[in-house]
């Protein structure tokens, strides 16, 4: 089984995901998922991303990539989740309107 993998530099070697089936965070890659089954595995994976030490770090790192690079579950949040909040710093003015924040360190102050 893949599974996500533990970094042995920065943030992700105190990853909480680290090690688990990768299949949690992305979906299954090989069949379709039910709206139900889809709806526990993110609140499974949420709930570890709950009790991770390095979630503002993830979900800065996250944040800063293009929509087009954004999938699964990272910082706790779905792809959605993430464009959502990215939205509210754009019209709170917070970030440039037509692109992605390319500052992790302001972004991390954002989410702080
Ligand atoms: S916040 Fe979630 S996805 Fe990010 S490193 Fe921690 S457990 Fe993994």
């Amino acid at each position: 089984m893949t599974s996500i993998s533990s970094s042995t530099s920065g943030w992700e070697q105190h990853a909480a995901c680290a090690g688990t089936p990768i299949e949690l965070w992305y979906g299954p890659d090989e069949r379709p998922e039910s709206g139900h089954e889809a709806y526990w595995r993110r609140r499974h994976a949420k709930n570890i991303c709950a009790r991770c030490p390095v979630r503002t770090e993830c979900l800065a790192d996250e944040l800063i990539q293009s929509r087009a690079d954004q999938h699964g579950i990272r910082g706790g949040m779905t792809p959605r989740e993430r464009e959502q909040l990215l939205a509210t710093w754009r019209r709170d003015g917070l970030i440039p309107a037509d692109q992605p924040p390319r500052d992790p360190v302001l972004v991390r102050t954002l989410i702080a």
